[in-house]
């Protein structure tokens, strides 16, 4: 089982900041900005492409609970991020939506 499979199964003790039956979120370990939150489906796709072609509810539900989360903490403005392949930037193979915001953002990104 993936870190985010058993940290979704609750195998992995974790504050969840939203909480459905099909998707978690819960803080980034390694946070790049003063908010920094990683939303999943609690369903195994390596990464967002196969979750969209696969389950585009649970995909809409990603971006729902990442607009409830950037409210909640009040985010005037935020980024949404899918690293998707290992040349992207993504290290773990698990679909996760990241949500940042707090501080400004500079674009092209790196
Ligand atoms: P990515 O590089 O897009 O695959 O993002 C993976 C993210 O997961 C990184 O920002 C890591 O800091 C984060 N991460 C890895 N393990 C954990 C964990 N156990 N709990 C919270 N975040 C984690």
């Amino acid at each position: 089982m993936c870190i985010f499979c058993k940290i979704a199964a609750g195998e992995i003790p974790s504050d969840f900041l939203y909480e459905s039956a099909n998707v978690v979120a819960f803080k980034d370990l390694d946070p790049q900005a003063p908010t920094h939150v990683l939303v999943i489906p609690r369903a195994h796709y390596e990464n967002a492409a196969e979750l969209a072609a696969a389950d585009s509810v649970t995909m809409s539900e990603l971006f729902g609970a990442a607009r409830r989360i950037a409210s909640d903490f009040g985010l005037d403005g935020y980024r949404i991020t899918f690293n998707t392949g290992a040349s992207a930037g993504q290290s773990v193979f698990h679909a996760h939506l990241h949500l940042l915001g707090g501080r400004p953002f500079a674009w092209p990104p790196g």
